[in-house]
């Protein structure tokens, strides 16, 4: 079988730390080149734009979009109408028509669309999942807390209309939370901090609920310092579940924690080769139709400015 071509579009941090090292470990993908403004990496041929290596490449099968969100549509619209499959980090998209319209191209094209939720590959989510499915579920309460000067330093967009501020780590919970508990979550309650010069907010508590009666409290904070508060704390009728350190590790009542290794990227790419294989098409939009439910429906408030 020969190896799916594939491209990275946008040399950031994500595309560093997870894509290279996990398209390097998987045989079914050869990595052909980069396209990023500025950035290069080092092997392949690099180029400044996605038209420019559609225009250098020859025979590329597919690209990996690790761009900002705000970019994602009409650069996956560029791919897409090459006939490429294509990966999408997380978020898929800016706005969800904007992931609808994604959707309906790679149908109408017969390429692979995958929308990547990487915390969903975490080690503790799929064991959660399986022992929280025949529980009663009162109450779970989420604590999505970091440093965003640690984790997000220079990234301006995440402050631009469409990075999703506190959102951009707070969807990483909510795609666990959507992936483990039973029922459909809606929302019922938000309110948002907005810094007086950004337009994205940099905290968030939400409230949410199902039709099985399991009340949902989250907390996002971009201003906790030192280490991270990555938590979902599950209370049921049989006890507490943890899943603690944004999805790695899980503890049930006073049980010893589990925590098996980091396999999500590789997990992704295995994912996104399936779908390649058949053309296929996964896109889940739950965790960003709570995000823009909460932009929507939520209360704004204005706090200080934010100072990087
Ligand atoms: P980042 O470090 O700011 O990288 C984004 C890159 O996009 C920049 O390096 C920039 O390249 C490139 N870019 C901008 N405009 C472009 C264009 N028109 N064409 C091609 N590339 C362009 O951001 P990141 O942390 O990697 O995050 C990127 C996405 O991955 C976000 O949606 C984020 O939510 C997601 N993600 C991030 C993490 C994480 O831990 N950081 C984890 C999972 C998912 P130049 O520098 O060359 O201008």
């Amino acid at each position: 079988m020969s190896k799916t071509r594939i491209a990275l579009i946008g040399m950031g941090k994500i595309a560093r730390d997870q894509h290279v090292p996990a398209l390097a470990a998987n045989d079914a993908f050869e990595l052909v080149a980069a396209a990023s403004p500025h950035q290069r990496l080092e092997g392949v041929p690099n180029f400044k734009s996605i038209e420019a290596l559609l225009d250098g490449v020859k025979n590329l099968d597919a690209v990996a979009l690790c761009t900002p969100p705000q970019l994602r549509y009409s650069l996956a619209r560029c791919a897409l109408e090459h006939r490429l499959h294509v990966f999408l980090e997380k978020p898929p998209g800016a706005t969800l028509n904007e992931v609808a319209a994604l959707v309906d191209l790679a149908d109408r094209k017969g390429v692979a669309l995958f929308a990547a939720w990487h915390s969903r590959e975490a080690a503790a989510v799929e064991p959660a999942r399986r022992w929280l499915e025949s529980r009663n579920i009162p109450g779970v309460t989420v604590t999505w807390k970091e440093d965003v000067r640690f984790w997000h330093p220079g990234q301006a967009w995440i402050w631009q209309a469409g990075g999703l501020g506190v959102f951009d780590p707070g969807i990483n919970a909510l795609s666990i939370l959507t992936q483990v508990l039973p029922g459909t979550l809606v929302l019922k309650d938000a309110e948002l901090a907005f810094p007086s010069n950004c337009e994205t907010p940099i905290a968030a508590s939400l409230a949410l609920t199902n039709e099985l009666g399991t009340e949902v409290r989250m907390e996002l904070d971009f201003l906790q310092t030192g280490p991270p508060s990555w938590d979902i704390d599950v209370h049921t009728d049989a006890g507490r579940l943890l899943i603690s350190r944004g999805g790695a590790v899980m503890r049930i009542g006073d049980e010893q924690p589990v925590e098996n290794p980091d396999n999500e990227y590789p997990n992704l790419y295995a994912r996104f080769q399936d779908l390649v294989q058949k053309s296929g098409i996964d896109v889940d939009v739950t965790p960003l139709r709570l995000v823009a439910d909460a932009f929507m429906c939520g209360r704004r408030t204005v706090t200080d400015p934010f100072i990087e």
